[in-house]
């Protein structure tokens, strides 16, 4: 799960004219949108946790299809590259981990502070 900040032109109702603005996405959802003008944030509500479980859920639901497709190809291919994968993957999965919790974090921390 990541955070990325985007600027786009769009009309701010508040400056009424079209200026630049800052989108930010957790991972392809827009989180926020905030004019860099007024500084007027729309907040999106996002689901933060759920969009977490989503991309695990859907990391290893994909991941036996894929196995079965290698194997289908290449029999030895997939015996050579599999020491690799085995470590691979569990490490880039926590790291994503990780990085998630940061987010979820984030923003438990931020609704604390505003009730
Ligand atoms: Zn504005």
């Amino acid at each position: 799960m990541k955070i990325k900040k985007m600027e786009a032109g769009l009309y701010c109702l508040h400056c009424q004219e079209e200026v630049d603005h800052e989108i930010t996405y957790i991972n392809s959802q827009i989180k926020s949108i905030r004019c860099m003008q007024c500084n007027k944030t729309k907040e999106l509500n996002i689901d933060v946790k759920k969009e977490f479980y989503k991309e695990i859920v859907e990391r290893i639901a994909t991941k036996p299809t894929r196995m079965t497709e290698e194997y289908r190809k290449d029999l030895s291919h997939l015996l050579f590259s599999l020491p690799f994968r085995a470590i691979k993957k569990p490490y880039r999965l926590l790291k994503d981990v990780n990085s998630s919790r940061k987010v979820i974090r984030y923003y438990t921390k931020k609704k604390g502070i505003e009730k």
